[in-house]
């Protein structure tokens, strides 16, 4: 079956076809950094990492870029009100964001373009369009006329007749002329303090659309495949983005806009005036499990409002539990082999059909359960011998590949565990200990210091003794990891 989208600008459901064959290009509307990002947020770049990793199960080799937006009114005003310069509050956020990313197990992105780090693109692009009158002067700013272009409203489906009318429109985003034309460039005015750039258009600092139009082009070419966030960002910010762009270059600007819907909280809107709002951080310091909140963000359709609720997320929890446990026992299994290569390809092809019709995780995980009941009938009537968990645990780490909720568990380190690697420790008479950890990092430093000393032999035997028993090193940029296998 082809893979298929549900696209928000022909609003329908159509099959994806990449600009090159097997590359893809995708562009996340990344955090305005003023503050942590919430779940709602988060449930949005969880759909993306879902979408990401499909395509790379699907075999595409996928180009990311994810924004951060590091200058606009809200950081501007927090860093002041704080006293503290923007790039240093502004640091702040965007770390804390990059650690709850991968807190979350979600993907990091090729790039990460700051928007402060693009002013003079972002110049170049309002040129561009004041060359050719698609942007006008004011006093306080350059302005986009949303009259000269006349697919104005393509994406939403919003008129400018109705936008006449009124409605949601932020005074400061807008032109005084004409309230639905929105500021490409905002001149400096006393209160954004030291925060401006010395440009060619003038003294000041950029409208948010303009960044994302500028950085999503500057990496992935002028026409591009796909562009997500949330639903929110339809109107303005998306149909924005679109005028900026093909005004500019005359090309389409993006073939697939993906859009998640909401996360609510007990069914209504998150905010901080209902008490009902939550940091990903504010559910880790009740205690609750990352693998779990991951497990909540992703498995709502993402066209559909996702309610969160601690119900929910206890469900999750145990929802969870049940696939580790499963990995378990299917490796503990004793059984002789019988033939259940039916079973498998069945399982994998419905997996990959729910997923190809735009993304359906619930149905995917419905017959990822259904395998899973299956497979432990078969362990109870004897029939899983070495060959079929080989089999069964290769096919779900295939799935894993797009939940990404396995190599989320914490490791399980009970006493047999600890007695084996004490043994390891022993033979290269480290001192012994009760805390795993600790006999961990001896042996990862008594290791390190032979292949200082060149002496590869030990240091191969010790990775080889590890992984027998189940734990296998990792040589990561932040030195060499322990990690159990499942
Ligand atoms: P922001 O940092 O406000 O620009 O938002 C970052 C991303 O989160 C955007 O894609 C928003 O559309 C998305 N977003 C904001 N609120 C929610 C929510 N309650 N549920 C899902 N996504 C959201
Ligand atoms: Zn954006």
């Amino acid at each position: 079956m082809a893979l298929k989208f549900y696209n928000t600008l022909t609003k329908k459901k159509e099959e994806f076809k990449p600009l090159r064959d097997k590359e893809v290009g995708l562009y996340t509307c990344g955090p305005t950094v003023y503050d942590y990002a919430h779940i709602g947020n988060f449930r949005t770049y969880v759909f993306q990492d879902i979408l990401k990793r499909y395509l790379e199960y699907k075999g595409y080799k996928v180009k990311h870029v994810m924004n951060i937006t590091d200058v606009d009114d809200k950081t501007i005003k927090r860093s002041q009100e704080q006293g503290i310069p923007l790039k240093e509050y502004t640091e702040k956020y965007t770390k804390a964001f990059f650690e709850d990313m991968k807190t979350l197990n979600i993907e990091s992105a090729d790039v990460y373009p700051r928007a402060t780090e693009t002013i003079k693109e972002m110049v170049e692009l309002v040129k561009k369009l004041l060359e050719k009158g698609l942007a006008y002067k004011s006093d306080d700013g350059i302005y986009y006329d949303i009259s000269k272009f006349k697919d104005y409203g393509k994406l939403s489906g919003f008129k400018i007749e109705e936008l006449k009318a009124g409605a949601r429109v932020k005074k400061d985003e807008y032109s005084k002329e004409n309230a639905y034309d929105f500021a490409l460039w905002k001149f400096w005015k006393p209160e954004d303090g030291d925060v401006y750039w010395e440009t060619e258009i003038g003294k000041g600092r950029p409208g948010w659309h303009i960044e994302c139009s500028t950085m999503s082009m500057k990496y992935l070419g002028e026409t591009f495949d796909i562009h997500t966030g949330g639903v929110d960002l339809i109107f303005p910010h998306h149909e924005n983005e679109i005028a900026q762009s093909e005004g500019a270059t005359g090309k389409p600007f993006v073939r697939y806009w993906l859009h998640a819907e909401h996360l609510l909280v007990n069914g209504k809107k998150m905010s901080k005036s209902l008490g009902n709002f939550y940091t990903l951080r504010d559910l880790l310091s009740k205690g609750y499990e990352p693998v779990a909140i991951r497990y909540v963000l992703l498995s709502t359709h993402y066209q559909q409002k996702l309610n969160f609720t601690f119900k929910s997320l206890e469900a999750a929890k145990n929802t969870v539990q049940r696939i580790f446990e499963f990995v378990d026992r299917v490796r503990e299994a004793k059984g002789k082999d019988t033939d259940i290569s039916d079973i498998l390809q069945e399982a994998k092809n419905e997996f990959e059909e729910a997923m190809d019709d735009n993304l359906e995780i619930s149905r995917a995980l419905a017959s990822m359960f259904e395998f899973i009941k299956k497979v432990n009938q078969l362990i109870d009537s004897g029939k899983i011998g070495d060959n079929n968990k080989k089999g069964i645990l290769g096919l779900i780490q295939e799935f894993d590949k797009v939940l990404g909720i396995l190599d989320m568990r914490k490791p399980e380190v009970d006493k047999d565990l600890i007695g084996k690697v004490s043994k390891i420790a022993e033979e290269y008479n480290l001192k012994s200990s009760n805390n795993f950890e600790k006999l961990m990092s001896s042996i990862i430093r008594f290791r390190e210091s032979a292949r200082a000393k060149k002496d590869y032999q030990t240091s191969d035997t010790i990775r080889t003794k590890l992984l027998e028993i189940g734990v296998e090193l990792q040589d990561t940029d932040k030195g060499v990891k322990w990690k159990i296998k499942i």
